[in-house]
């Protein structure tokens, strides 16, 4: 059968075959690449020779090729470019894929033979890259259940399968709470105070849908816009309840119940294996290691901002008052947030974005990773995608080698999920000396070009930007030998260091006058609003970290606690958890946690923590470029040779180390956020 996804296509050029590839391609490819990989393992197994390194845990390493790359495409355009036939494809394949996880991870013979290395690896003179290796086999089998008996293997498989399918029924109902709405505007009189970017794309939207006058959705870009601007308070709130209510209304996109069904599912699972709670499971595999210190990480930096946190919220709620708000509420936040901001700082986020063409700041971050790592890019046609809008870049050192594919793909789209983030279609590795470099690609719900504007990008959009090239800088300097242990395979509170550093190049004066250019004019932006834009960085930096903690706590609330069979109510339970982060009042026809897809649709249980906790890495790793010049190439090649190409072939405490010489520690964030002044 002539199907493109089971076509050799990791040569250096050769990338996804995205044109060729047809719905029906999928699931014939699925069967048959399992079936492959089925036969890698039952090579290892039926060798009869002792088992080495290299005749069990490389060969291992290395098998199921086809599959990966076959589930990268499938899984990323299930992300980026959906539709229900896909949905339902992903329906179909994930317990197959599950299963097939399964049947390696509880392979008794296979694990036996991984056990008989691992029991020697004292005297196998192994590299620090081979002996991590080697631990996360092991482990992986161990934490899968290797050593349970065959009813609670069955069990174990039988939950797997459950909770596969439930986060993906959780993420297909936000998706269909999310487009399922709009707000249909036909007086204009109503938009008072948002901005006319904001408002053609409104206005764009109508036309699209065949509406006159304008319409808004609860997709980030024209969402945000709204809460920000919006002056009538009633549309406000009109919008955000939606939102806030999303798969919590008892309808058939509900997701009360799913929640519940995962985060008991989690607990039993974790018993079954022998931890605590789930937290106590994941957390093993964490810089964090347990609970209890992500607690007293969460509880000291609650502790710190907390004062600053009432105080802004004070300062706001008198603000408001001006406006005759009694009482400041959700959506209010931004409302008057921003209107403050520009009060104290005289900065208009609007006034900002003529200087952020997203075409200006894609040349900025190439340039800083030009400066920085020696990279360049070039855009080229020749690449296959999955959208006319995705772009394509072929990126090189200075010397002129291959260093990786990148993909670009920044516009909202009916079948897109929200947000923005990195992944990628082929890793990095290296066979036979020969090394096979990375296909990497960022995927953003940036604000649209309209008929009159090219796409201004807002600072926070800037700041996206930075943050997920960042994490593409993480794959595509990857260096490793081994495909499991290359670019951000790391531990999950490691993964945001490279991208949360890299959203401070956005701050320095130094690095925007590459690229902050004003669209129309082509005067770089003006050193006062460069100043502005530090300045108001911290602004309401308190209760930013108070939200943060907020979901870190909910998560941790979710999967740390030891009688999930007692929780009746998703409500409740949230309410409760969110005691100490609190400032507005609460909603009582909304709910975070029926929407929070970090933790109950993709992998962030149990990890939510590590956004403070990697902000706490990047500031104190940004110090170190402050000391030296944030252009300095050696403090970049230190950082570069130590972290990004390293992935996680060693501890990320060891890697950081030897990057910065000594531990992190909270000071710099603190200070930075401007709040280590303000606790004495
Ligand atoms: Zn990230």
């Amino acid at each position: 059968m002539n199907n493109p996804l089971l076509q050799k296509f990791n040569t250096k050029h050769t990338t996804a075959p995205f044109s060729l590839i047809k719905n029906e391609h999928f699931k014939p490819a699925f069967k048959e690449a399992i079936k492959k990989a089925k036969a890698e393992i039952n090579n290892i197994t039926k060798n009869t020779n002792v088992p080495t390194f290299e005749n069990t845990i490389e060969i291992l390493e290395f098998s199921g090729k086809t599959l990966k790359r076959i589930s990268s495409i499938f899984f990323n355009l299930n992300s980026a470019e959906t539709n229900d036939d896909i949905q339902k494809i992903a329906q179909e394949v994930s317990p197959w894929l599950s299963d097939f996880a399964n049947d390696i991870r509880l392979n008794q013979k296979l694990f036996k033979r991984v056990q008989l290395v691992y029991d020697i690896k004292d005297e196998l003179n192994l590299t620090a890259e081979q002996d991590m290796l080697l631990n996360n086999q092991y482990k992986m089998f161990v934490r899968n259940g290797a050593n349970l008996n065959d009813i609670d293997k069955e069990t174990l498989r039988g939950i797997d399968k459950k909770l596969s399918k439930l986060s993906l029924q959780f993420g297909e109902n936000v998706l269909a709470e999310t487009n399922a709405f709009e707000l249909h505007i036909t007086e204009e009189n109503r938009l008072k105070g948002l901005p006319d970017g904001a408002k053609e794309a409104a206005q764009l939207l109508a036309k699209q849908k065949e509406k006159h006058g304008w319409v808004f959705t609860l997709d980030y870009p024209s969402y945000i816009p709204f809460m920000t601007y919006i002056d009538d308070r009633n549309l406000r709130e009109k919008l955000a309840k939606v939102f806030g209510a999303r798969a919590f209304k008892n309808n058939k996109n509900d997701n009360q119940q799913i929640v519940l069904n995962i985060v008991k599912l989690r607990h039993k699972r974790a018993n079954l294996l022998g931890y605590k709670t789930h937290a106590h499971f994941v957390l093993e595999e964490r810089m964090a290691e347990t609970p209890k210190k992500v607690r007293s990480f969460s509880n000291e930096l609650l502790t710190k901002a907390k004062p600053a946190a009432e105080r802004e919220f004070k300062q706001l709620s008198d603000f408001a008052k001006k406006d005759g708000i009694e009482q400041l509420q959700k959506w209010d936040g931004a409302y008057y947030s921003e209107k403050l901001k520009k009060e104290l700082f005289d900065l208009d986020q609007e006034a900002l974005k003529p200087y952020f063409k997203l075409e200006n700041v894609i040349d900025g971050v190439f340039m800083v990773a030009h400066k920085l790592f020696d990279l360049q890019f070039k855009e080229i046609d020749t690449i296959d995608t999955y959208h006319k809008e995705v772009k394509t870049y072929e990126v090189t050192n200075t010397k002129g080698d291959f260093i990786a594919v990148f993909y670009a793909d920044f516009f909202p789209r009916k079948g897109k999920r929200n947000g923005a983030w990195m992944t990628s279609y082929k890793g990095q590795w290296e066979i036979n000396d020969e090394n096979s470099r990375p296909h990497i690609s960022i995927v953003c719900n940036f604000t649209k070009p309209t008929e009159t504007k090219p796409s201004l990008l807002t600072f926070n959009e800037v700041t996206t930007l930075f943050h997920e090239f960042g994490h593409a800088l993480h794959g595509m300097l990857a260096n490793t030998t081994y495909p499991s242990l290359s670019g951000t395979n790391v531990y999950w509170d490691f993964v945001e260091l490279p991208s949360q550093l890299l959203e401070n190049w956005c701050y320095e004066k130094e690095a925007l006058d590459l690229f902050a250019r004003h669209y129309k004019t082509n005067e770089p932006i003006p050193m006062e609003m460069v100043q502005k834009i530090k300045d108001s960085s911290n602004f309401l930096e308190g209760i930013q970290t108070l939200r943060q903690l907020s979901f870190g706590l909910l998560d941790m609330s979710w999967h740390g606690g030891d009688s999930p069979e007692a929780i009746t109510s998703v409500k409740d339970f949230e309410t409760k958890a969110f005691t100490d982060t609190q400032l507005y009042p609460d909603v009582a026809e909304n709910c975070m946690s029926t929407a929070f897809s970090h933790i109950f649709q993709g992998g962030y249980s149990s990890g939510y923590y590590s956004y403070k906790w990697a902000e706490v890495l990047d500031a104190d790793a940004f110090e170190a470029f402050k000391e030296t010049g944030i252009f300095n190439k050696e403090t970049a090649k230190k950082y570069a040779e130590n972290v990004l190409s390293q992935g996680g072939t060693e501890k990320p405490m060891v890697l950081y180390k030897r990057f910065r010489g000594k531990e992190p520690n909270s000071d710099a964030l603190l200070k930075r956020a401007g709040l280590i002044n303000k606790i004495a």
